[in-house]
């Protein structure tokens, strides 16, 4: 519960800076190539549950503590808007 309100916190903070909210992470997420929730493909195919949704966009923020780096919604995202350096 503490690791989700700290997203929520960074995602927030970070979203009202317009900047983007998984900078801390390794994989970046477009916000701009993004459709938003519509999609949730990145989310659905995450094994770790390291991608939710939250702002006034509702787009994907990554929770650098659950990510592994697998590299599987940069391959899986429909618009090319998450890239990244997978392990
Ligand atoms: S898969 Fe890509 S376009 Fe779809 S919600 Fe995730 S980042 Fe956005
Ligand atoms: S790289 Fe893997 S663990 Fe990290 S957010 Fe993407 S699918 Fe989830």
């Amino acid at each position: 519960m503490r690791r989700l309100i700290r997203v929520l916190l960074l995602g927030g903070m970070l979203v009202s800076c317009g900047m983007d909210p998984s900078l801390d992470s390794p994989i970046t997420i477009n916000h701009d190539r993004c459709v938003g929730s519509t999609c949730r493909v990145c989310e659905r195919a995450c094994p770790y549950d390291a991608i939710h949704f939250y702002g006034p966009e509702d787009k994907p923020v990554v929770d650098p503590d659950k990510c592994t780096q697998c590299g599987i919604c940069v391959r899986e995202c429909p618009y090319q808007a998450i890239t990244g350096r997978p392990q």
